[in-house]
């Protein structure tokens, strides 16, 4: 397969997410020239000070014209008004890709907002992240040995499906296809879920009329449980609305399982509550 080479590279929100993007395809030569676009402009010339980007870009058709890929990696509910703005000037042969959290929300935006572009939009979520944000937290290696997943639609153009698969192979991750259904499935399971868990957690604690004394007291497994409650507030809010319904009904399964664990402590029944721990750290 030849190698990759991107000309012009477009990143709409250069934090944590497309920031990474630009650094790993930048340290892979997979592309000439990456250009910004953010909603801070502190951020945006924190991007270039790191050379993430090397110019910033504009909502014009000497940005987006000749662009041959262009990354939406802003949180979910801002996706809509980045569409909307730019559809008006992207190129015959542009490419729009996306790294939002959620899939069955931003491809229906997409159907909306893309018009002419639609059938050239390859929707995607890179499997990998941390809880820090901005251009600062970027870093070329995040993507190395992750998963990303591509849900892509019946009228993708192959030729783009296949450009996007490429670039993110280039950064080092390794790309599955799932429809967008169940990718928000799956990820409401094993992401959306312990997310709320840690922010909840964090919050009770926080409540509590002992806080300061709970938090002095709390050491590695709090901090394990919990670090992801430092993420993003925006971010997060965007995704557990945008993904709800999924989200509605893992909480309920935990909730019934929770039940269970209280069920054996009233108990007090060992056997039941060893068997249960066991499965877990075999699983
Ligand atoms: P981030 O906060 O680090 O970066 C988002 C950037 O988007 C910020 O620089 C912000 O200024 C910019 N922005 C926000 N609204 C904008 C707008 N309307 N126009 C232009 N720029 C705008 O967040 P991130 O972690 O890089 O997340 C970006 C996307 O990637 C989100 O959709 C998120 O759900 C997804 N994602 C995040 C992770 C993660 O672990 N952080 C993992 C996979 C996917």
């Amino acid at each position: 397969m030849a190698k990759l080479k991107i000309g012009k590279l477009v990143v709409i929100g250069t934090g944590l997410i497309g920031g990474s993007f630009a650094l790993a395809l930048k340290e892979a030569g997979a592309v000439v020239r990456v250009l910004g676009l953010g909603r801070s402009q502190v951020n945006l010339r924190r991007a270039l000070e790191l050379k993430i980007i090397d110019a910033p870009g504009a909502l014009d058709a000497a940005t987006f014209g000749d662009a041959d890929l262009v990354l939406l990696a802003v949180p979910v509910g801002q996706m809509q008004g980045v569409m909307r703005a730019i559809a008006p000037f992207l190129g015959p042969k542009t490419i729009v890709t996306d790294a939002g959290s959620t899939k069955q929300d931003v491809v229906a935006l997409a159907r909306r907002e893309l018009k002419g572009s639609l059938s050239r939009f390859v929707p995607g979520h890179p499997i990998a992240g941390t809880e820090k944000s901005g251009a600062r937290a970027a870093f070329a290696a995040l993507y190395r040995e992750r998963k990303g997943v591509l849900t892509p639609l019946k009228g993708t153009d192959a030729e783009a499906l296949s450009r996007v698969r490429s670039a993110w192979e280039s950064c080092g991750a390794k790309v599955f296809e799932l429809a967008p259904g169940e990718h928000d499935a799956v990820l409401a399971g094993v992401s959306h879920l312990p997310h709320v868990l840690a922010f909840a957690l964090v919050d009770q604690v926080a409540r509590h009329k002992d806080a300061s004394r709970r938090f002095a007291y709390a050491a590695g497994g709090f901090r394990d449980f919990t670090r992801i409650a430092s993420s993003s507030p925006e971010m997060w809010r965007d995704i557990c609305l945008a993904n709800r319904k999924a989200l509605l009904a893992e909480l309920g399964r935990y909730r019934g399982e929770l039940g269970r664990v209280e069920r054996m402590l009233e108990r007090g029944d060992a056997r039941a509550l060893e068997a249960l721990f066991s499965g877990a750290r075999e699983a």
